[in-house]
């Protein structure tokens, strides 16, 4: 193993903590990936804003296995189409770009057992489908970071590598039977080993003593995607699962699934899904022979992401369609809610409110007025000899009585008055900023109106009834609840009782 330089800024700002056992065991494992001297300074190099081609040639040179592979590759099919050959390391890094340039570099670092199975050729398709498009999303989004972002989209997975390297049987397990959904290796990983590949990867990468912020951006790479940590972070972890998708067996599901969670990002609708994936189908060939993956996918990528908006859509509308019965239903509990409480308020058989709700609403009404330095008054009303009218026509008769008496006081009572039944055969009318004099008046107007309207029929002849009515105004006495000013009113309406009934007494007059 040759070529860790950790330095101690790097460490610092870029070293994840892991679970103690997992570090010790990660820097006693033997096997685990690494990178050369010259992979760290290319490296370096790419941390650089203005490093140029000649800078990059200078470090590779340092290598002349990595030179002889890069001038290969160079010379290669692929790029040396309608070129001459290539000789040096700088027309060859030249011709690749910079971009297929590091990915040889890591992949000569990284990728030696050429006979690696097939997990781990999985976990390299992924990243490098991963750094297609993540380099397609920078250009589009943030070009000078694009570098960066392809780099650190391809190293995105090491920390699988390294767990792998240091137990075997659990990754084997866990990789092995690797849903595509990266979430669920997460989760997987989190029980096993206590953190994730990325934060792994991170540290890894941070102990080759990679540009710190390589290093972070490997750790928080299957972060949230959304642009709040930046636009480089947010390409490099929809890259993931754009590459998820493109290696899924339904890939337009993963599609819509993406689509749906890009909805909410604004820069996201400038990104066409379809010529991104394009973009990675034309380059992912050279790409993959560099690693000697075989990478066998080509999709119709335009009717991919039809079908995946299609199933968007419809996923759409039928979560619409619950949502509005949801709506519905909340409404209608909502109504009927409003319904048993407009019930529990009312006397069933007048209409009018219940003693229990002209209490609340009197206690309400006494303070208010209070507060406001305004006057109330009420009138408690007793049908007078009602006993005899139950026992002379019966129960049903009388029942009929104080409905009608109660539609009586229901008309009378105006807008902010509360009219209600009381109990038996009282009432109790509650009239906010109303002085005796005006309570006074309405009492007359009840007396009239029963004077006039028959209560009921009984054998062709007319049935009236009279009623003693007792008032309590607040500015009367020292009234300090709402419950002494109805005392007083009933005071008042045992006074017409004794005194003969069918009359209107004011308390305190
Ligand atoms: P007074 O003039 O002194 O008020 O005599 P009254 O008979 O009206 O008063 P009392 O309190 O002696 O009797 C009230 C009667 O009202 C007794 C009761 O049967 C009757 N009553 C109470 N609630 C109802 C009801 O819901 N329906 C019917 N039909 N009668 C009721
Ligand atoms: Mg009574
Ligand atoms: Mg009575």
């Amino acid at each position: 193993m040759t070529g860790i330089i950790i330095s101690d800024d790097t460490q610092q700002l870029a070293t994840p903590t892991l679970p103690d056992f997992l570090q010790s065991d990660l820097t006693q494992c033997a096997s685990l990936p690494s990178l050369p001297t010259v992979a760290i300074r290319v490296l370096e190099v790419a941390g650089y804003p203005d490093a140029t081609l000649n800078d990059y040639a200078h470090a590779i040179e340092r290598d002349p296995a990595l030179t002889l592979r890069l001038i290969s590759l160079a010379n290669s099919a692929f790029y040396a189409r309608h070129h001459t050959e290539t000789h040096s390391c700088l027309e060859a890094t030249s011709r690749l770009g910079l971009d297929a340039t590091l990915a040889a570099v890591m992949s000569f670092s990284l990728w030696r057992d050429r006979q690696a199975d097939d997990q781990i050729q999985r976990i390299w398709g992924r990243s490098i489908v991963a750094a297609l498009a993540a380099r397609y999303l920078a250009e589009q989004l943030c070009p000078d970071q694009s570098n960066f972002v392809f780099t650190a989209a391809l190293l995105q997975d090491i920390g699988m590598l390294a767990l792998m390297a240091v137990y075997p049987r659990d990754a084997q397990e866990l990789y092995t039977t690797m849903p595509l959904s990266h979430s669920q290796i997460s989760d997987g990983e989190h029980t096993r080993f206590g953190c994730d590949h990325p934060s792994v990867g991170g540290w890894l990468a941070a102990r080759w003593g990679v540009p710190a912020s390589l290093a972070q951006a490997i750790s928080d790479s299957h972060g949230e995607i959304s642009t709040r940590d930046g636009i480089p972070r947010f390409c490099l972890r929809l890259s993931g699962l754009i590459a998820d998708a493109w290696l899924s067996s339904t890939p337009s599901q993963l599609l819509a699934v993406l689509i749906s969670k890009l909805e909410p990002v604004d820069i996201a609708s400038s990104i066409s899904l379809s010529e991104l994936l394009n973009s990675v189908e034309s380059q992912l060939p050279p790409l993959a022979d560099l690693f000697d993956l075989t990478m066998p996918f080509a999709h119709d990528h335009e009717a991919l992401v039809t079908q995946a908006q299609h199933l968007l859509f419809q996923q759409t509308l039928s979560l619409n369609a619950r949502l509005d019965a949801q709506q519905q239903e909340i409404e209608s509990l909502r109504q009927r809610q409003t319904e048993l409480e407009e019930r529990s308020r009312r006397d069933p058989l007048t209409g009018l409110a219940n003693r229990a709700w002209l209490e609340e609403q009197l206690h309400l009404h006494f303070a208010l007025c209070r507060e406001e330095e305004r006057t109330m008054s009420v009138v408690f009303i007793d049908l007078d000899h009602f006993k005899k009218l139950n026992d002379r026509f019966g129960h049903q008769t009388g029942d009929r009585v104080l409905e009608r008496f109660g539609h009586v006081l229901g008309s009378l009572a105006r807008e902010g008055d509360l009219a209600g039944r009381y109990g038996g055969e009282e009432f109790l009318i509650i009239l906010p900023g109303e002085t005796a004099k005006g309570a006074q008046r309405f009492a007359q107007r009840i007396a009239k109106r029963l004077a006039e309207t028959p209560m009921e029929m009984i054998d062709g002849r007319e049935l009236f009834v009279s009623v003693s009515i007792g008032i309590a105004c607040l500015s009367d006495g020292g009234f300090s609840n709402g419950r002494e000013l109805i005392d007083a009113a009933d005071q008042s309406m045992y006074f017409i009782k004794r005194t003969g009934r069918g009359g209107i007494s004011l308390y305190g007059h």
